[in-house]
């Protein structure tokens, strides 16, 4: 599970993150909705070390990630990230982009790599494409092939930053299917989205945010529902 306490993250005089706290429980699915600008991208970059917090603590199934003695790139291993731009190796096939970072970052062998490729291709139901080339995907397949990469990693938590606004409208349903059988599969899942319909029928829990700090943390009935601030009110209403 996930637990952030007090953070803060500033980038010289612009505090960006401003108290943060949240708990994401084993097996929980909390979407994270606000303006551009909010911090949401900044939140998700503290909880795996992309960026360093000014100040307070992160906490990942119970190691606290913001001492200054842990193990980075463990610590990333245990986290998986999803971002809007796929970031598939172009020059290499869709199994190989599976393989090449459980061999090189968990030292798997060549057999047990491309066995767990093939499993989480399968997953994805990207089965067919184990041998084509990025380039010759649809964003949503590329999408899940970044998905089924970083799920072969074994993360204990996935973090996904708006991994579907980079794509074609129709495209977006396959990702969020597999992004919902993640859920249902007990993932312990933080999710950046503006799919209010995804939100609300997958999140355990919608947090809405505004200036770097936590506005409304709740239910999907209570947070996009019922709101009970103004700030939420007025986002919700542009996005609709
Ligand atoms: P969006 O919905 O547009 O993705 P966001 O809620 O994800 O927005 P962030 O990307 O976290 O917002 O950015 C919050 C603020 O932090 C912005 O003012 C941004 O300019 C600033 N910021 C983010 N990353 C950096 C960085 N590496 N260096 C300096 N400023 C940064
Ligand atoms: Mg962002």
């Amino acid at each position: 599970e996930i637990h952030v306490r007090d953070l803060y993250k500033s980038f010289g005089d612009n505090e960006v993150l401003r108290g943060i706290d949240l708990e994401v429980g084993q097996g929980e699915v909390v979407c994270v909705i606000g303006p551009s600008g909010s911090g949401k991208s900044t939140l998700l970059r503290c909880v795996n070390l992309l960026e360093e917090p000014t100040k307070g603590q992160v906490l990942v199934g119970g190691t606290e990630v913001t001492h200054p003695d842990v193990d980075i790139d463990a610590v990333r291993r245990r986290i998986g990230m999803v971002f809007q731009q796929f970031n598939l190796f172009p020059h290499l096939s869709v199994t190989e982009n599976l393989t090449l970072p459980q061999r090189r970052v968990l030292r798997r062998g060549k057999e047990e790599a491309a066995r767990i490729a093939a499993e989480n291709l399968r997953r994805v139901g990207l089965s067919e494409k184990a041998d084509a080339y990025p380039a010759s995907l649809s964003g949503g397949q590329q999408q899940r092939v970044a998905i089924a990469r970083a799920l072969a990693m074994g993360p204990e938590v996935m973090l996904f930053d708006e991994p579907t606004s980079a794509l074609d409208p129709e495209l977006v349903g396959d990702v969020l299917a597999v992004m919902r059988m993640l859920a249902d599969e007990g993932m312990t899942m933080m999710v950046v989205t503006h799919e209010m319909t995804f939100a609300r029928e997958v999140a355990d829990r919608v947090v809405f945010m505004d200036g770097g700090v936590i506005v409304e943390d709740g239910t999907p009935a209570q947070v996009i529902g019922n709101p009970s601030h103004e700030r939420t009110r007025h986002f919700l209403s542009r996005l609709l």
